[in-house]
């Protein structure tokens, strides 16, 4: 096979969401799995929605992902390659002038329809006498531009769908160009697949129909078309499409609330494959482990509590050198004189690092401890037998068992009211450990607080 060269192609129009960030995981996976290019191609011949903010937000999450590019270049710094393409379909007689105005256009579709018609264009434009044009341009109309299909059937391998076949004859020709000489995406990407030696399209299934148009495209400048693969889309665990929450699974929003870069990537590469969904600690193993057999043809069940659960599983993992620059921005952690214990101690209680600020507030902040009215006297007791100053490895089971033989209480009558006492918290991480992090000082101090 020869080398790939892949490119990721979003809209600078929004931030990226777990939806397109998949497109880009695959590509990058596939490519970088074959010793192959990944390019970042910025979609932006939209110039009044596309925004250079999006953009920078878009290279941004791209690289705290991982995913890296060894090209990237703007569309809207190549409207003249786009030109050059469209006076070398002009010429051949496969872009053709259309004056019809939407409304017009939607009432050819609705009289289709109406007569059990599939709504396709139906080439009116081709017909118009000089004279017609003349009079259209002389009311002012400028011609918006259609690709003449072939009408015959497009066949290609998808990499994902297997064997596809598009019959041209049943799709309206596509317009490359608007009344306004606007692009629309079919054209540009085309022209620059071609020129950047694209080997592989590999974007969602809703492009299909328009690889059927676009591979008509590639032979007509001169091209073979590259291979393609399209990707089911995600749904979520509701199986309900994502398109509504997309804002809030943005992967800005993600990584804001603390998620792990692998743990996202980990989920995107496994849902909707034959692998199971595990995580991963690199891209290169996603990368290793990647093959377009493994993706199935049903949508991608995107579930916000297996990225938990992976993002749980990472967080357990973490070397402190690796939460160290993680937790350096809890201001809670101020406090904190022994920070691998601190980690050592929460880290199975925690989805994220951020988290961890709450168990920092709980072990060191200004917070008070729970004590049930029938629980007074027994926190009256454990308060006398806490140490007075130092605390040790020991103190915890000096203190439970003093407190056992002086009150004859035993296991979650026993710890259960010490845990709230001190932690204001039914659960957390191990009590020895907790009071060791807390110190004398502050344990007395919480205690006396839920006392009073
Ligand atoms: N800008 C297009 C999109 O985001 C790119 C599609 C493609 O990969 O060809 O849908």
């Amino acid at each position: 096979m020869t080398t790939p060269i892949v490119r990721f192609a979003p809209s600078p129009t929004g931030r990226l969401h777990v939806g397109n960030v998949r497109t880009a995981l695959i590509n990058w996976l596939f490519a970088k799995g074959q010793g192959g290019q990944f390019l970042l191609r910025i979609d932006d011949t939209d110039l009044e929605r596309s925004t250079k903010e999006y953009e920078d937000g878009l290279r941004e999450d791209l690289t705290w992902l991982g995913l890296s590019w060894d090209d990237t270049f703007n569309q809207s710094a190549r409207f003249e390659k786009y030109d050059a393409a469209v006076e070398a379909l002009k010429e051949k007689g496969l872009l053709y002038a259309c004056y019809e105005t939407p409304e017009e256009l939607e009432r050819k579709r609705k009289i289709a329809l109406s007569r059990g018609r599939p709504p396709v264009y139906d080439r009116a434009a081709l017909n118009l006498s000089a004279e017609e044009v003349a009079a259209f341009e002389a009311e002012g109309r400028k011609p918006h531009w259609r690709f003449k299909l072939s009408g015959n059937r497009v066949e290609w391998n998808d990499l994902v769908r297997g064997p596809q076949s598009i019959d041209t004859s049943s799709v309206s020709d596509p317009i490359l160009v608007r009344g306004d000489g606007s692009y629309l995406y079919t054209l540009p990407s085309v022209v620059d697949d071609i020129e950047y030696n694209i080997t592989h399209v590999v974007r969602g299934e809703d492009h299909v129909t328009n690889s059927g148009a676009q591979i008509e495209i590639f032979m007509a400048l001169g091209g073979s078309a590259p291979d393609m693969a399209h990707t089911p889309l995600l749904i979520g665990a509701d199986g309900q499409g994502l398109s509504k929450r997309l804002g809030s699974l943005s992967i800005n929003q993600l990584r804001a609330e603390g998620f792990e870069p692998m743990a996202i990537a980990s989920l995107l590469a496994k849902i909707g494959t034959s692998d199971n969904v595990e995580v991963r600690e690199s891209l290169q193993r996603l990368s290793d482990e990647f093959s377009f057999d493994k993706i199935g043809r049903a949508p991608a069940r995107f579930d916000e509590k297996e990225l938990h659960k992976l993002n749980a599983m990472l967080v357990a993992d973490m070397s402190i050198d690796d939460v160290k620059t993680r937790l350096g921005g809890i201001a809670q952690l101020e406090a904190c004189d022994n920070l691998p214990l601190f980690w050592e101690t929460i880290r199975a209680n925690v989805t994220t690092v951020s988290e961890a600020a709450g168990w920092a507030d709980i072990l060191y902040g200004d917070q008070s401890g729970i004590v049930d009215d029938e629980d007074k006297d027994f926190i009256a007791e454990a308060l006398k037998a806490l140490p007075e100053t130092t605390v040790t490895e020991e103190s915890w089971g000096e203190l439970t068992s003093h407190l056992k033989s002086e009150t004859g209480r035993k296991g979650r009558k026993l710890f259960m009211p010490l845990r709230k006492a001190l932690t204001g918290q039914e659960h957390g991480p191990e009590m020895d450990r907790v009071l060791i992090l807390m110190g004398a000082e502050r344990a007395r101090a919480r205690m006396q607080a839920a006392l009073n």
